[in-house]
């Protein structure tokens, strides 16, 4: 997939939810509605592992991609439970994110665990969408910035490009609360991960995509879309929902 091709890239977290029923729920509605939707913008859809193929078979639209939500390294085979950067490509997946702010918490991924992750995925020629972002004290101690600079430096790799990587900017507070940043605030913080990922990459323009995550929903994503610096959103709870997802893909012509 070549991302230049797309004006905005729009991500489906599904997160642990899922189930024959949303997948069905989706394909009808793509059955009648797709020919409406905007074909310069990607769709990513991650479901839970075992719905993949699935996926795969049942949405077969040209700008519909597919992602994973994690990965293992493949250092030793014998890790029962775990899926593979292999495992994943067969599956003729697209994408895998990485650095989701639930696995850095819940399950303790460190940046060091994340880059090594990225590299393994790019190596196998899978996308990586990279999540970064503050958490709520980071943020009271106006941290953001400072956060922001380390993860780019510590959980990216140097395999990343602006062909193979997207970043997905989410705040920790903002995740499932309702709560998001003001548009300003989303602009500005937008066009410094850019600057600090062209200082880390030597690039000139900017080049990587750069999404905006955390309670996007039908109201807000025209705001944020519309931005120039926000090349897409990544939605979670949101995308559960495949009427409400549709508002949001169709940002434009609401
Ligand atoms: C997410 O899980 O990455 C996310 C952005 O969730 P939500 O849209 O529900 O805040």
């Amino acid at each position: 997939m070549n991302f230049k091709n797309y004006s905005k890239i729009i991500v489906a977290n599904w997160k642990m939810n899922g189930s024959f029923s949303l997948i069905n729920q989706y394909k009808n509605y793509l059955k009648k509605n797709y020919i409406k939707f905007n074909k310069k913008i990607a769709i990513v859809i991650c479901p839970p592992f075992p719905y993949l193929t699935i996926c795969k078979n049942k949405f077969k639209y040209k700008n519909i991609f597919l992602g994973a939500q994690n990965l293992s390294l493949s250092d030793n085979f014998s890790k029962t439970g775990e899926i593979s950067s292999s495992i994943i490509r067969d599956t003729q997946c697209n994408f895998v994110i990485l650095g989701h702010s639930e696995r850095r918490n819940l399950f303790k991924e460190s940046d060091k665990l994340i880059s090594n992750k990225v590299n393994e995925s790019l190596n196998n020629k899978i996308n990586v969408i990279i999540c970064i972002g503050e958490n709520l004290s980071e943020k009271r101690k106006s941290n953001t910035f400072k956060v922001l600079k380390k993860q780019i430096y510590k959980s990216l790799s140097n395999n990343c490009s602006p062909k193979n990587t997207i970043i997905a900017y989410e705040p920790v507070w903002s995740i499932g609360t309702g709560k998001t940043p003001t548009i300003e605030e989303i602009n500005k913080i937008h066009t410094y991960i850019k600057k600090i990922l062209n200082i880390k990459y030597h690039l000139k323009n900017y080049k990587f995509k750069v999404l905006y995550g955390g309670s996007v929903n039908k109201k807000n994503s025209k705001d944020i879309l519309s931005l120039k610096s926000v090349d897409g959103v990544l939605v979670g709870g949101a995308s559960l929902n495949i009427i409400e997802f549709a508002h949001i893909i169709n940002f434009n012509k609401n």
